[in-house]
């Protein structure tokens, strides 16, 4: 579904990625983790075309994004990203910032878009504040709308960068769980996050990412109990150890 060959990325002289090759199945959930300017969101945004890259080749569903011919629209459309900061339209409500994408660019009838924002809201668990602004929600309300615009335009893919960093614990289980019922409905993710315990719990395949590179990558059983790679065991540890709170409670909720 998704496939990366010797991708790497540059920002001037500065290498970012290096040498990435990675393979993510459809219906497949990823966790991205590792430490901060590693290169994660960048990772992210080469899959959706945000950034080109400097060198390698990406491939969705066997059409080489990363080919001048490429619509990156086309791309962009297919592949839905949702970003820590929620970035919805402050002067529109719910139901606008929902629609406005389907309708203007993927030309769908009002008619339909609405049925479609009602639908996704019901699954999103916020039908009621469809009228609302995004100031009267709250931060993990926000996040969870700003998952249901994503999902107006149909992807085959959809990202998530650390979807719950500036979420408070309780926000975050809402955001979380959100996130597991898509990915029980088969949806193909990627999931940057430092939440070891959902990363554990839901994805397929942990992708461990130091300086740039995969360093090591294998299903949570590997990574979390028997990591190959002395830099991985040392990474969650620390992680784990900063972060006991939220992987605490979500233990005792599920
Ligand atoms: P992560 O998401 O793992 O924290 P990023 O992908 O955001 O890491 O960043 C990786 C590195 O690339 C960092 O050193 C960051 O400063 C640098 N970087 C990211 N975006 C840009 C940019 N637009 N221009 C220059 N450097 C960038
Ligand atoms: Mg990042």
């Amino acid at each position: 579904m998704i496939r990366l060959e010797n991708v790497s990325k540059y920002y001037k002289s500065l290498c970012v990625l290096k040498d990435i090759s990675v393979n993510i199945e459809k219906g497949n959930i990823v966790a991205v983790i590792g430490p901060s300017g590693c290169g994660k969101s960048t990772f992210l945004k080469c899959i959706n075309g945000l950034v080109p890259v400097t060198g390698g080749k990406i491939f969705i569903d066997e059409v080489e994004i990363t080919s001048k011919e490429t619509d990156l629209n086309k791309v962009r459309s297919e592949v839905g990203i949702v970003f820590q900061q929620f970035n919805l339209f402050p002067h529109l409500t719910v139901r606008e910032n929902i629609n406005l994408a389907p309708v203007k660019v993927k030309k769908m009838s009002k008619n339909k878009a609405e049925i479609q924002a009602m639908y996704l809201l019901e699954k999103v668990g916020l039908l009621d504040k469809i009228n609302k602004y995004p100031q009267e929600l709250s931060g993990g309300q926000a996040q969870r709308v700003a998952i249901a615009r994503s999902l107006a335009m149909q992807p085959k893919v959809m990202l998530f960068d650390e979807p719950t960093s500036a979420l408070d614990p309780q926000m975050t289980l809402e955001v979380l769980d959100t996130i597991k019922n898509l990915s029980e409905e088969g949806m193909t993710m990627v999931v940057v996050t430092h939440e070891m315990g959902f990363a554990r719990e839901i994805a397929d395949k942990i992708i461990f990412f130091s300086r740039g590179r995969i360093i090591e990558e294998g299903p949570p059983c590997q990574i979390f109990d028997n990591p190959v790679n002395i830099i991985t065991e040392e990474f969650i540890k620390s992680v784990l150890k900063d972060r006991k709170d939220t992987v605490h409670i979500q233990k005792e909720v599920r």
